[in-house]
């Protein structure tokens, strides 16, 4: 690969970074909106059922709008979650501050931080944990071996 290539081979991967974190922080945005919207339509439901004869039970009146609430903010933290990753940062599983991925220990914390498993290591440990007979280890190999093809493009 040649000079020029390699510089337009980054421009690419910077651009669609770029858009990529746009994207994520507009698809944030747009959820947090559509949660204080339903944190609106819950409040409104809840006082007409208190001025209503004949009140429904509020469990009733609450289950669907937060089970929708607990998908959108499932949304939210997978965005900010893949927003870190593109940054090469991470969040502290006990303090939730936004840590660089290599940190073993949160820097404000301290907590140890265990790193997240590649598709790779997970594969490998299977294969040590289970007893594969040896005809089959050939086959299993190449399994491992692709799968750390795959991990390392
Ligand atoms: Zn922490």
């Amino acid at each position: 690969m040649n000079l020029f290539n390699i510089i337009t081979k980054r421009t690419t991967e910077v651009a669609t970074k770029i858009t990529r974190e746009a994207k994520l922080k507009m698809e944030i945005n747009e959820n947090k909106a559509k949660i204080k919207e339903l944190y609106e339509i819950l409040g409104k439901k809840i006082y007409e059922n208190h001025i209503r004869e004949n009140k429904i039970s509020t469990d009733e009146i609450i289950q669907e709008d937060c089970l929708s609430l607990d998908k959108l903010s499932k949304e939210i933290e997978n965005a900010r979650k893949e927003l870190l990753k593109l940054n090469n940062k991470k969040m502290c599983r006990k303090c939730f501050a936004e840590i660089e991925t290599e940190d073993n220990f949160c820097p404000r914390c301290g907590e140890k931080q265990t790193q997240e498993k590649t598709v790779f290591e997970k594969a490998e440990e299977k294969l040590q944990q289970s007893e594969i007979l040896p005809q089959n280890k050939k086959e299993a190999e190449i399994v491992k071996e692709k799968l750390e093809q795959k991990n390392n493009n």
